[in-house]
């Protein structure tokens, strides 16, 4: 009886400490993505997922545009093809635009069919609207396997999570927001925060849009300095050849 139930113990902790790995944002263990720079860099990213999300992906640009900041939206492919004029607005902006799957399975239980067309179909989506060729890629739910980093990269994209997680979706008020933020935000995050909801259009980031306008100010007066992904990556870069 024993070594069953050892067994059946081992077999149970290997399976948590996958998915433990399959989840969580920082975990390198199924292939390498991006998350930001070392702790004590100057620079912070700000990313919204599950947009274009009308009015409060608007919203979110006024805000930006106030501070004279980029950031990067992942979008999803079909919210896309129903506002393109939102996407368009914000590659107007300067805004980088990644992509977050069509309609926003968990891709740990997608096929590699269904991942690549995922992914194909929401670049395509975007660079119809846009013209622009995305070439960032951010989960749904962060959930990633070593097949589905490895299509992404195929498709041209890199896999950006995120360091720093706000939980605005569930969030009563801007201010529970900017404290999730402020307990963690070390310097070089990625911080992630929702223009919109995936399940559709429409959903109330209110809340989300006056959290984002207090992270910026205050760390703006910090002397932080707000980038894109790419720009955060080029800093990494940098850092790995000594500049
Ligand atoms: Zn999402």
């Amino acid at each position: 009886m024993l070594p069953q139930v050892i067994g059946g113990v081992a077999v149970a902790g290997l399976a948590t400490v996958a998915g433990f790995h399959t989840m969580w944002p920082t975990s390198q263990v199924y292939g390498r993505t991006f998350t930001g720079l070392k702790p004590g860099s100057r620079m912070l990213a700000l990313t919204f997922d599950d947009g274009p999300n009308d009015p409060y992906t608007q919203q979110m640009m006024d805000v930006l545009a106030r501070h004279g900041v980029k950031a990067t939206f992942f979008l999803i492919g079909r919210f896309v093809q129903q506002r393109p004029e939102i996407a368009r607005a914000l590659v107007e902006a300067g805004h980088v635009i990644g992509i977050h799957t069509w309609d926003h399975p968990n891709l740990i239980f997608a096929s590699s069919t269904e991942v690549r067309r995922q992914l194909r179909q929401t670049q395509q989506a975007i660079f119809d609207v846009t013209g622009v060729e995305a070439e960032l890629f951010r989960p749904p739910f962060g959930g990633r396997r070593p097949a589905s980093l490895r299509i992404a990269r195929a498709c041209g994209l890199q896999t950006v999570m995120w360091n720093v997680t706000c939980y605005d979706w569930k969030a009563e008020s801007a201010d529970e927001i900017v404290k999730h933020a402020e307990r963690q935000i070390r310097g070089g995050n990625v911080i992630l925060l929702h223009d919109g909801e995936y399940h559709r259009i429409g959903v109330d980031r209110s809340r989300s849009v006056a959290a984002s306008d207090r992270i910026l100010a205050r760390y703006k007066g910090e002397g932080y300095k707000f980038v894109t992904i790419p720009e955060m990556m080029e800093r990494q870069q940098q850092l790995a050849v000594g500049n």
